[in-house]
């Protein structure tokens, strides 16, 4: 063999949605610089821009007319051999250019001078300064057992405490062997209490990674996972590239969580890109359940993960109850509800009343059958709108408001649209002596007015609090005792196959996280839909169920979805495209619904329609997508095309 030879060009991915690699030359004086997975600046049309390094070229060739990189960015330690592979992944998978993968995977653009932590700090092992913890772990460590094994473990367990009791073994066994952790929750409210809960047990830094840390912190953070001074790290969904070497277990808090598909391409679902993760560096992932996504609980039933269900400690269990509205004539507050919420202002218990976000889609309602209108081809409710039609989101079915109920005949036919403020005002008029609060978008988004919320809470200042899905928090919930669904059909009647799903997760959430002796009273017009039974009954009820139309629909987990999103200014140019599209589509004789405008019709000022892509495989819509679609997305002035695969919201 002969000595390593000079690099003369490279290929370097882009972040652009551009599927392919670009050449460029290299300076003689930057050669031995450049590594594969490093990060380069290169010159593209008129603009700089990063890039990473994925081939190398050393024999001479004409290559006449290429440009030259500009810059090797010698601070940035190249991606290892297993990110690229990841990247790959992402990239085949969620249908993105592996330049946009790339740069998800590493989202860094400045460095900074950073101070090394002192060398003697490094040379205690990280297992062994879980010191502190053996007391309570000794005596639990049945997480532990399930380890011996490797693969993607799915544990179930309601209690609260419990869950926590889980972690610490599960972190310290993988730490004694000398192997990294990283821990990922769904949002960053979650991280303060873990960070404290963690902290309480292990004397070694966390690195603690999330969305909202500056450039410098994140590099910061970064540098110190890479070069080995950080064993365990807790953050969001961006912690699964944390680039630990020895990674030996990643652990995913409240997996059905829909946090984690993230927005922006990569439209990447952390669980998915976990799991791809530790199959390429070979460790187990643990994800950490109260009610399972319908994927995993799928997954688990077919054996792909390893099913463990944990009992409850506390044997004070929260009571459901749920009203049956259709008796109650018109009321907002059931007389159930109304005593209940007496009985705890009188005890000085805080309750949470709780209503959905204003009704963007109105749905209409039968008051005395409780019915709603449904999609004959999708079975999702069918959204009214002000020009009387209702409408299904999913395939574009539409028909004519009926006055009368067609289920009962009944003529009690009405829309539902109540929102957060009207029932502000109706409860201080019910509960005039009450203090009431609303927590809305505003508090929750200034971490001033959200303590200032919390401090009330735990000093009793508040004793009512009105709120949406926004205030489902394990802080807020925990100083509850009594939580009223004020009308859970407004969830359930969301235009979106997985709106049973979503509130049985959303509710069970709620018992779980409040008061021990809590109780929580369902109002609803729809006493009997399994969902509402399940969650005062037994849970697998409604997973047996829910399971059994999914596939009778074709939905997934039995079937992938790919969602293509169109967005423009002008709606009929909006409009045609979908049609082009519907055309081309039809004739690869793949299953598909729409076009169909969205639930979300217009945001702002752009109108939206999208399609639905069904198939066992995703490689062959993945063929269709690549070469029968993707040349008329780029061809299209004013509209935008987005693809989002296995798509979770689809409003
Ligand atoms: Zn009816
Ligand atoms: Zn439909």
């Amino acid at each position: 063999m002969t000595s390593e030879g000079k690099v003369k060009y490279i290929k370097v991915v882009l972040n652009l949605p551009l599927n392919q690699s670009f050449a460029y030359k290299v300076p003689a004086e930057v050669s031995s610089r450049v590594k594969i997975g490093g990060k380069v600046l290169a010159p593209f049309k008129r603009k700089i821009l990063s890039g990473f390094v994925v081939d190398k070229i050393e024999r001479e060739q004409s290559r006449g007319n290429l440009k030259e990189i500009i810059k090797v960015m010698k601070d940035f330690p190249p991606l290892s051999n297993s990110f690229i592979e990841l990247g790959k992944w992402i990239s085949d998978y969620y249908y993105c250019s592996l330049g946009q993968a790339l740069h998800s995977i590493f989202p860094i653009q400045e460095t900074f001078r950073i101070q090394r932590s002192k060398e003697s700090e490094r040379k205690t092992s990280a297992g062994q300064k879980f010191g502190k913890l053996s007391s309570r772990v000794g005596k639990n460590n049945e997480s532990v057992f399930f380890l011996k094994e490797k693969g993607v473990f799915l544990f179930k367990t309601e209690d609260n405490e419990k869950r926590k009791s889980l972690y610490l073994p599960l972190i310290k066994k993988t730490l004694e062997r000398e192997r990294q952790v990283i821990l990922i929750v769904p949002e960053i409210s979650y991280l303060p209490i873990l960070e404290e809960l963690i902290h309480s047990y292990y004397e070694g830094e966390i690195a603690i990674l999330h969305s909202r840390l500056s450039s410098k912190q994140r590099y910061e953070e970064w540098c110190k996972i890479s070069r080995g001074e950080v064993w365990l790290a807790i953050g969001t969904r961006s912690a699964v590239f944390a680039p630990f070497s020895r990674l030996g277990l990643i652990i995913v808090e409240e997996e059905e969580n829909s946090a984690y598909k993230q927005i922006e391409v990569p439209r990447y679902h952390l669980r998915d890109v976990a799991i791809k993760r530790a199959e390429i560096e070979d460790f187990s992932v643990v994800l950490f359940t109260a009610s399972p996504s319908l994927e995993s609980w799928h997954r688990a039933k077919r054996g792909i993960y390893k099913f463990v269900e944990f009992s409850r400690n506390d044997s004070k269990s929260r009571q459901v109850r749920v009203i049956d509205m259709r008796k109650e004539k018109d009321r907002i507050f059931s007389l159930t509800l109304e005593e209940e919420i007496e009985k705890n202002l009188e005890e000085d218990n805080p309750v949470l009343l709780f209503f959905n976000r204003r009704g963007f889609a109105n749905f209409l309602l039968c008051h005395e059958c409780g019915k709603v209108p449904r999609c004959p081809n999708c079975d999702i409710s069918l959204t009214l709108h002000l020009n009387g039609k209702l409408t299904c989101h999913y395939c574009g079915y539409e028909e004519k408001a009926p006055r009368v109920c067609p289920s009962c005949r009944g003529s009690y036919v009405r829309g539902v649209g109540l929102g957060t403020e009207q029932l502000e005002i109706e409860v201080k008029k019910k509960f005039p002596k009450a203090c009431v609060r609303r927590g809305d978008l505003d508090i929750i988004n200034s971490s001033l007015l959200y303590k200032k919320l919390r401090s009330d809470l735990i000093e009793k200042k508040i004793d009512i609090l009105v709120g949406t899905q926004l205030i489902i928090r394990e802080e807020i919930l925990s100083c509850i005792g009594l939580v009223g669904i004020i009308l859970a059909d407004g969830l359930l009647n969301l235009p979106d196959f997985r709106a049973g799903e979503y509130l049985f997760q959303l509710l069970t959430k709620i018992k779980r996280l409040m008061k021990p002796q809590g109780r929580l009273i369902i109002q609803t017009y729809n006493p009997t839909h399994y969902t509402i039974e399940a969650l005062a009954g037994k849970e697998e009820n409604f997973y047996e169920r829910e399971a059994q139309i999914r596939k009778d629909l074709e939905y997934p987990p039995y079937l992938h979805w790919v969602r293509i999103l169109l967005e423009g200014k002008i709606k009929t140019k909006v409009e045609e495209t979908a049609e082009v599209l519907r055309e081309k589509i039809e004739r690869e004789g793949i299953e598909f619904l729409g076009p169909a405008p969205c639930p979300f019709a217009k945001i702002k000022g752009k109108y939206r329609y999208h399609l639905v892509l069904k198939d066992k495989n995703l490689s062959s819509i993945r063929q269709i997508l690549e070469k029968k679609l993707n040349p008329l997305f780029s061809g299209i002035q004013g509209v935008r095309a987005v693809v989002d695969v296995d798509p979770l919201r689809t409003m």
